[in-house]
């Protein structure tokens, strides 16, 4: 099998938010074969990553044998190094990198999952993301929550937390599972003012409370803060994990497999996370290019809602009450529409 074109772009959907952040800049690739295979994937970086894709990425594609995964990713990895190693060049690759595991499976007639030993059709259970509504949340049967607190910020920071805390441990009742995230708005002090005043209303974890590169701040919490820290959806390739986990920064890990360099570093975070007895809770891990990982590889899975603007993906596995569960398709099990990808 041989790899005859690469095709990107950005595809925006009917309802996908307009600026950058909030759509995260997804892009699409689609790598053709000579076997009439398509594999896709997503990654990100806008227009840049879209850039990337369709010249340096498509360069080291062309031609070579779709099989080649981890020598494919090295190469895309070392040509894309002096401007790359995180960022948007990485999150290009993720794409490229998910699109060539969509063609492993498609080749082998297996679901991804089942080529990494795992198992489709069981319920995983999923953790809702919840910006404003929490009571539809809770109508649509999630049993588990996570705040976006970082709205919170202006003003009396702490205070409006906590009460936003205590309010949503009501509504949840006393056995659901609830989480916050602060998208890297706090410093150290209010973080660990935050953690010892909610402490009552036991959180499963208090996600990204700093800036993704304060690992001193990090460090400080790891030994300070009575409640678990999460984070890494900020955090690129298996190597920018490692001292995350080897020092512990983190307790519970959230790679983006569509940022941080695709399902092949996705597996080598799992592995060695799960060594150091460290849990993986994938960033929008309910969404497909996440899920198959968590369905082989996670011993206590719990999958994030993930987001509603992919609408040009076809067969999207869907979360019904609380749990959302894979289709035994070849490949990522989904069908891509066409008609949002370029002909180049
Ligand atoms: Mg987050």
């Amino acid at each position: 099998m041989k790899i005859t074109n690469v095709r990107a772009c950005q595809p925006i959907a009917a309802n996908s938010p307009p600026d950058w952040r909030t759509s995260m800049g997804q892009i699409l690739i689609a790598v053709d074969t000579d076997v009439g295979l398509t594999g896709y994937g997503v990654g990100g970086g806008g227009l840049a990553g879209v850039h990337v894709a369709r010249t340096v990425l498509r360069d080291v594609l062309l031609d070579r044998d779709p099989e080649q995964i981890d020598a494919l990713w090295r190469r895309m990895y070392d040509v894309t190094l002096p401007f790359g190693q995180k960022g948007l060049a990485i999150m290009a690759i993720s794409g490229a990198d998910l699109a060539l595991w969509d063609l492993r499976g498609k080749a082998a007639n297996l679901p991804v999952a089942a080529l990494l030993g795992g198992q489709t059709g069981q319920p995983i259970p999923t953790y809702v993301t919840v910006w404003d509504d929490l009571d539809a949340a809770i109508e649509a049967g999630f049993t588990a929550f996570k705040l976006h607190v970082e709205h919170h910020a202006e003003g009396g920071v702490i205070e409006n937390v906590c009460r936003a805390v205590a309010t949503a441990r009501r509504q949840i009742g006393p056995d659901c599972q609830l989480m916050i995230d602060a998208w890297m708005r706090w410093d150290v002090a209010t973080t660990l003012a935050i953690a010892e005043r909610v402490a009552p209303d036991r959180l499963e974890w208090i996600e990204e409370p700093l800036p993704a590169d304060d690992a001193p701040g990090y460090e400080r919490l790891t030994s300070q803060c009575r409640i678990p820290i999460a984070g890494g959806e900020h955090e690129f390739t298996f190597s920018g994990f490692r001292p995350l986990i080897d020092r512990r920064l983190h307790q519970t890990l959230q790679p983006d497999v569509c940022w941080c360099g695709g399902l092949s570093e996705l597996i080598k975070i799992y592995h060695h996370a799960q060594q150091a007895g460290l849990r993986v809770c994938p960033h929008r891990g309910a969404e497909v290019w996440g899920l198959h990982a968590i369905a082989a590889l996670d011993h206590q899975p719990l999958a994030e809602s993930g987001r509603p603007w992919m609408t040009w993906i076809l067969d999207q596995p869907q979360i019904d009450g609380g749990s959302v569960s894979l289709s035994h398709t070849p490949g990522f099990g989904i069908q891509i529409d066409e008609n949002s990808l370029p002909t180049q």
